[in-house]
């Protein structure tokens, strides 16, 4: 069975550590093993990493972003491959990881910008012959830890943002599904990236807290749910690092009267069931207003999602694939037996679905619960899964109340045709990303993107302008260059003229 060692520079460290299954979630079989590494692995690679990561930062910006140009060009020749295995591990379909590594291609190149993105600016003469000017620089070692649903996209998000800024990175994926982190890092060693700038460890909390422990590690970038997300922004920040942790999602659909229910609802089925519910900008909530709205829409949905094909990733006809492991599985069924309980319709019921020749696998169909109620659990917490809560309400106000009170506010978005009601919800909805009949916003590589509340700890968002400014730090110098125009001591605080 395939060992998935960890990528760092001395090679004796590669296989250390202790070993967790990966499975293919189709069948719900082991594919692979995966080496989970402990601090010895940490200390060796971050030592490497500093020094490496001080001559990396001596290149030329045009430099650096060449190296990202060769990677983009070697990450896309690869996608074939590349989305074969994230299918394989994740369990999504294959063109759905296609578009998933296209949008992370993306990334590197925005981060192939980076000369032109990182300039400073100038102020001749902000005194009688001193000028003062800025510029950014990296900031050291950089680590990204990432989550499950997006093996590719997410540390594509970190990656080579934080390279083209002049840092050494190390990046610890997810223990569940490594491989395809893997390949992105030797890709990178083959577009130039040196061995040591880049490094990558497998492994679970143990090597997390070892990274946030580090002395020399300077920033963590953080993917996944909202506890292990405030976890890393506390531990990280006591740390004296500079942490930015995107947590988990329950994003609002609102939809209006005036809306189009045949486009409402192919948005709701592939915004909620698209890659089985496992994004974090699916859409887990979808606010009528008004009982006709609702009754309309539900009639619709469940008709439309009664004819989705469940299946393996690597089935072309699949819609989509089984949840990701075991775990989430049960934990997805716990909450629809608890919608149950709680009072919720549910008007479409995912739980027996059989997939032939894929009786072990984590298959759940799609799963819409009517007539939800703020207070339930169902509501409030965020369940990962092909699973949609339709909440009515009675009025525009009402609905837009509902989801600022939501402690997640990660995505949201509205259909309308009322130009009036659109302005009003992007202005006044609490959520960092905004969709007007868009239902996933996800934000382009040269915008930033991040959620807002319980959704982000740590204030910056991934990539776009955002990104640059994690990675790096800023610096601004006034500068005389002639003689100076100083008299002798001066001992109040000097004002220029
Ligand atoms: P997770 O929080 O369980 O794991 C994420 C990473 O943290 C993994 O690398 C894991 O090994 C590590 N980890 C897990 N538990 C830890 C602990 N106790 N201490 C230290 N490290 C720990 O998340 P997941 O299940 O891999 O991914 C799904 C979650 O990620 C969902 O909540 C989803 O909404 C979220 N997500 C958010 C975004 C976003 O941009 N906001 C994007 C993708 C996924």
């Amino acid at each position: 069975m395939d060992l998935i060692t960890h990528l760092v520079k001395d090679k004796k460290f590669s296989g250390v550590g202790r070993r967790a299954p990966v499975m293919n979630p189709a069948t719900g079989r082991q594919i692979r093993e995966v080496v989970l590494g402990d601090q010895t692995v940490v200390d060796a690679a971050v030592g490497d990493a500093v020094e490496s990561g001080r001559e990396w930062a001596k290149k030329t910006p045009i430099f650096r972003a060449r190296v990202m140009l060769r990677y983009s060009e070697l990450i896309r020749k690869n996608i074939g491959s590349l989305a074969k295995v994230v299918s394989e591990e994740h369990g999504k379909t294959i063109p759905d990881a296609q578009g998933s590594i296209t949008r992370g291609i993306e990334v590197v190149e925005f981060a192939s910008g980076f000369p032109s993105l990182a300039k400073g600016e100038y102020s001749p003469q902000v005194g009688t012959g001193v000028n003062s000017f800025n510029f950014r620089q990296p900031l050291g070692v950089c680590a990204g830890i990432t989550p499950f649903n997006f093996p590719a996209m997410v540390p594509l998000w970190m990656m080579p943002v934080a390279l083209v800024c002049g840092n050494a990175f190390i990046l610890k994926p997810s223990e569940k599904d490594p491989s395809c982190s893997r390949k992105l890092v030797e890709l990178a060693h083959e577009a130039g990236v040196p061995e040591a700038t880049v490094q990558m460890i497998n492994g679970d909390k143990e090597v997390v807290d070892g990274l946030l422990t580090h002395t020399c590690i300077d920033a963590v970038s953080f993917v996944g749910s909202s506890p292990v997300a405030q976890y890393i922004f506390n531990e990280g920040s006591k740390n004296g690092k500079r942490v930015q942790a995107l947590g988990g999602a329950k994003n609002h659909l609102v939809v209006m009267p005036d809306s189009d229910v045949a486009t409402v609802v192919d948005a709701l089925i592939g915004s909620a069931f698209g890659s089985a519910g496992e994004r974090c900008m699916a859409i887990s909530v979808a606010v009528c207003v008004g009982d006709d709205t609702a009754d309309r829409t539900v009639k619709r949905l469940v008709e439309k999602a009664g004819k989705l094909t469940v299946g393996p990733g690597s089935d072309l006809n699949s819609d989509f694939g089984p949840v990701n492991n075991e775990g989430l599985y049960k934990k997805i069924l716990d909450y629809i037996d608890i919608g149950v309980d709680e009072g919720a319709d549910l008007i479409m019921d995912g739980r027996s679905i059989n997939i032939p020749g894929f009786e072990s696998g984590y298959f759940i169909g799609a799963t819409v619960f009517d007539n939800v109620s703020e207070n339930m659990k169902i509501y409030q917490e965020e369940i990962f899964g092909p699973v949609l809560s339709v909440v009515r309400v009675q009025t525009y106000e009402e609905a837009i109340d509902l989801l600022n009170k939501h402690p997640l506010g990660n995505g949201a978005s509205i259909f309308t045709g009322d130009g009036g009601v659109a302005q009003h919800f992007v202005e006044n909805c609490q959520a960092g990303m905004v969709g007007v009949n868009i239902p996933i916003p996800v934000p382009v590589a040269y915008h930033s993107f991040g959620g807002w509340k319980g959704s982000l700890f740590g204030g910056f968002a991934m990539h776009g302008p955002e990104g640059i400014r994690f990675y790096t730090k800023l610096k601004t110098a006034s500068v005389s260059w002639g003689k100076t125009s100083l008299k002798g001591p001066e001992f109040k605080l000097p004002t220029y003229t």
